[in-house]
């Protein structure tokens, strides 16, 4: 048992974050840490709950409650309050492989879920998971030792992801040998070319493949599954093959004048901008991208506010964000209490450094775009924006939404990045293996399990559940590994 009366005596407290004046002038991490000796106070609040629904990872109302990983937070907690870090960092092992990226970009649904929010603010336990993993690497604890024993077993694991990592790392450790082949020309999936550095800085990537290669996990890029080596080459090679590719289709938006130049997905110019950062070593911003433009993001979601961060930071003109659902309220609802996930107005980095920059809220609720225009060399110049409102399917029983008649404006656009959600798996890697879909593109398997419908294929992360978060991937990429070495050794111990 912690402190009994932690939750009484201290209030929650965060490491400092830079002020936006500052922070928009680089792609550098903003969110500092606390010393030890605070952060200590920070777990201390900890209650330890007979029933914690930090760690529960549960679905209720259709969403994800507590950690699902199932972190040992209460366990973990009371020993970073009792400073033994050392015994923090194997705890919160037993559950999670890559604790270096979940604490600096999950959405901590462990937090949303911490009995202390229900009359107080929840524990920091993010923020108390950054100080675990930070404190081990600090100190030599990761380890890249390689397994004492090899099995003679072979695996290919397809797409450097999170699931991926995590599948590989766990694959690696139970002695089987290990090859990530990755179509981009670094490792790490979303986690390198999608979150931007500012939220996770790519060196963290660096660092942790850096000790898996170690351990003897080999890694080879720019090599794309289905089209530079085949699955049939690859099944006859290994004993396994894991598909992490993702769910790297995007939505697009099918209206007159798509085809104008200066509009692109967002995953595609957050890539080009975190590739010309990381090629120049950080020396140069690819302002080209950006700069004085007028920019329209259609997406109100994580991903689009990476897009306004970036686009600030790139020095656009003016940022406007779409988002065609209605402004959700300030505080739950009574019909979205504890501890279901709150369906909270979150204003996230990129919106409070476009507030501070151009003085408003960028986003704009119930409005999608109509059609695009495009000047004479064909680049895009102005969008027809429309207010939407919801209007209820009879056929199909659900809530659309609508365009509103008379309700067209055009506001000037030079770039719009489209970041409406993806839909699925790529048809040429899930055609070249052969594999059943379900109805949404993502590769099918018994409910819970990863073998696909062919022999020796499994599927893990995004290209499995659908777009999602780096938990559930991480979560993906453990569960794929013990359904692997169960069917490779017959039992599995991971
Ligand atoms: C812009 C953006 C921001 C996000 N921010 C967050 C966030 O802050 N927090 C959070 O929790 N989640 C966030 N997400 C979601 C999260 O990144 C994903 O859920 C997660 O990365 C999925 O992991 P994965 O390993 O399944 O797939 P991915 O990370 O998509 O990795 C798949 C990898 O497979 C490779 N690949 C695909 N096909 C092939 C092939 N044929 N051959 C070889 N390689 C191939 C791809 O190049 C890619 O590297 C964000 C997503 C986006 C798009
Ligand atoms: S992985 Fe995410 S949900 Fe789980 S404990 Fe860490 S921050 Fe919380
Ligand atoms: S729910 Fe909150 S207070 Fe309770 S054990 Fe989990 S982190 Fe601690």
């Amino acid at each position: 048992m912690g402190k009994v009366t932690g939750f009484l005596e201290y209030e929650r407290k965060e490491g400092n974050v830079r002020e936006e004046a500052d922070r928009v002038l680089d792609f550098k991490e903003f969110h500092g840490r606390l010393p030890l000796a605070e952060q200590q106070k920070q777990a201390a609040r900890c209650m330890e709950c007979g029933v914690p629904f930090c760690q529960a990872g549960v679905m209720i109302a259709g969403m994800a409650s507590g950690c699902p990983l199932h972190n040992l937070i209460p366990e973990v907690n009371d020993l970073v309050y009792r400073g033994r870090m050392a015994e923090a960092y194997r705890r919160l092992s037993v559950t999670h492989s890559l604790p270096e990226f979940t604490c600096r970009v999950c959405p901590a649904l462990c937090e949303a879920a911490c009995t202390c929010g229900v009359a107080d603010a929840p524990v920091s336990t993010k923020e108390n998971e950054k100080a675990v993993i930070e404190y081990a690497y600090e100190n030599g604890l990761v380890s890249g030792d390689a397994p004492a024993v090899r099995t003679g077993k072979k695996v290919a694991v397809i797409g450097s992801g999170p699931s991926g990592l995590a599948a590989a790392i766990d694959l690696n450790s139970r002695g089987h040998l290990v090859t990530v082949y990755e179509r981009r020309d670094r490792i790490g999936g979303l986690l390198r070319y999608g979150i931007p550095n500012m939220k996770l800085d790519k060196s963290v990537i660096d660092r942790r493949v850096a000790l898996m290669e170690k351990s003897g996990i080999r890694f080879v890029v720019n090599t794309d599954v289905g089209k530079d080596i085949t699955s049939a080459e690859l099944l006859k090679e290994y004993d396994a093959v894991v598909l992490a590719c993702g769910a790297s289709n995007p939505r697009d938006i099918n209206v007159p004048g798509r085809d104008a130049k200066g509009i692109m997905f967002a995953v595609e110019f957050l890539t080009a901008v975190t590739r010309k950062l990381l090629d120049s070593e950080f020396k140069e911003f690819p302002t080209e991208l950006a700069k004085d433009k007028k920019v329209i993001v259609i997406g109100g979601g994580d991903t689009g506010n990476d897009c306004v961060g970036s686009c600030i930071r790139l020095g656009a003109k003016s940022v406007t964000q779409l988002e065609m659902m209605p402004e959700p309220p300030a505080k739950r609802l009574p019909s979205n209490s504890w501890p279901e996930w709150p369906r909270v107005l979150k204003t996230d980095y990129g919106q409070e450094e476009a507030i501070w920059k151009f003085g408003s809220d960028p986003r704009i609720y119930k409005t999608t775009v109509k059609e695009f225009k495009k000047d004479k060399k064909g680049n895009v110049k102005s969008a027809v924006l429309v207010s939407l409102e919801p209007k209820k399917d009879e056929k199909m029983g659900r809530m659309n939404m609508v365009p509103v008649a008379g309700t067209e404006r055009t506001v000037p656009a030079d770039l719009v990045l489209i970041a409406a959600g993806f839909l699925g798996s790529e048809k040429y890697v899930t055609d070249n293996f052969g594999v059943e879909l379900d109805g949404r593109t993502n590769v099918k398997t018994a409910p819970g399990a990863h073998a696909t419908s062919v022999m020796k294929v499994y599927v893990t992360g995004d290209m499995h559940r659908g777009q999602s978060l780096v938990v559930w991937a991480i979560s993906e990429g453990r569960s794929v590994a013990k359904a692997v070495d169960r069917d490779l050794m017959g039992y599995t111990n991971l």
